[in-house]
């Protein structure tokens, strides 16, 4: 396993809001957390980043993560893209980007990378002395994307990427994290789309008031009757086209396809 989190527990003080997850995320997959608001989540994820102390363990390649060290996390191969995304608004798509490289030594290779990022996301090098700010929020959250893979990470943490966008920017976002494990990246992402994200994703964790309630194939969650019950409005995926659905407007319409 790439990723394996063992009883973990995180408190704010006297709030203890996770309460000793397991969960494994292995080479190349996409695995999803999902659940409503308040179960744990963003947490589990920020704390996986070194961003909030925690007691149990997590290992990436068998090596230890310690708590409260994101920095350290960052060059191991670690990179969050926080929910709200982290942009800078008053400042341009270029100085955002080389945030990304901050933490780099290899400056030669990590200034090619970057300008690699603009020939992999063309619109952001059309906005590339642009502010930030005026990027719609889905290419905020590609320049957030961007950013974050600047640090060549091994496993990316995406926390609620689809968050505030209209449905059509909501799928370019989801085309865009599957174009992510084409080229090999692992990813954790955290979602309260559960019904897109299962989609795309392979495997699951259903987390309830800071614990694990259900985990699996992202399939067998979807089409779990009890899931779709509580979970995703009571209808089973089973059988629905990708796209097929009102409420998943976009889906296959998405500028996804030019990023690949
Ligand atoms: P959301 O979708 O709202 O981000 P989530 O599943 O990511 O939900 P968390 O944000 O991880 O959930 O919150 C888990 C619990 O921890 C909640 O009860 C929340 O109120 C609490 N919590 C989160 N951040 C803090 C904080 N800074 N101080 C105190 N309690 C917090």
């Amino acid at each position: 396993m790439m990723l394996q989190v063992r009883d973990m527990h995180v408190r704010y003080g006297p709030i203890h809001a996770v309460h000793g997850i397991d969960l494994d995320v292995a080479a190349g997959e996409i695995v999803a957390l999902i659940g409503a608001n308040g179960a744990g989540k963003t947490t589990t994820v920020k704390a996986i980043a070194g961003l909030l102390p925690f007691s149990g363990s997590v290992m990436l390649d068998g090596r230890p993560v310690k708590p409260g060290a994101a920095e350290r996390n960052l060059r191991a191969g670690i990179s969050l893209v926080p929910e709200g995304r982290g942009i800078l608004g008053r400042m341009t798509v270029q100085e955002n980007l080389q945030m990304g490289i901050y933490c780099r030594n290899d400056k030669r290779e990590a200034a090619a990378d970057l300008e690699g990022m603009y020939q992999r996301f063309p619109i952001l090098a059309e906005r590339r002395s642009g502010l930030a700010s005026l990027l719609s929020g889905g290419e905020q959250q590609m320049l957030a994307i961007a950013r974050a893979l600047l640090s060549r990470p091994r496993l990316l943490l995406l926390d609620e990427p689809s968050l505030g966008l209209a449905p059509k920017m909501a799928s370019f976002v989801f085309d865009l994290i599957l174009s992510l494990r084409e080229t090999g990246l692992t990813v954790l992402l955290v979602e309260q789309k559960a019904r897109h994200t299962l989609k795309i994703a392979d495997r699951a964790y259903l987390l309830e008031l800071g614990r694990v309630v259900t985990s699996g194939r992202a399939k067998d969650l979807a089409n779990d009757p009890v899931i779709s019950q509580t979970f995703l409005g009571g209808r089973p995926l089973a059988g629905e086209e990708v796209g097929a659905r009102a409420d998943d407007q976009g889906v296959g319409v998405s500028a996804g396809s030019s990023l690949r």
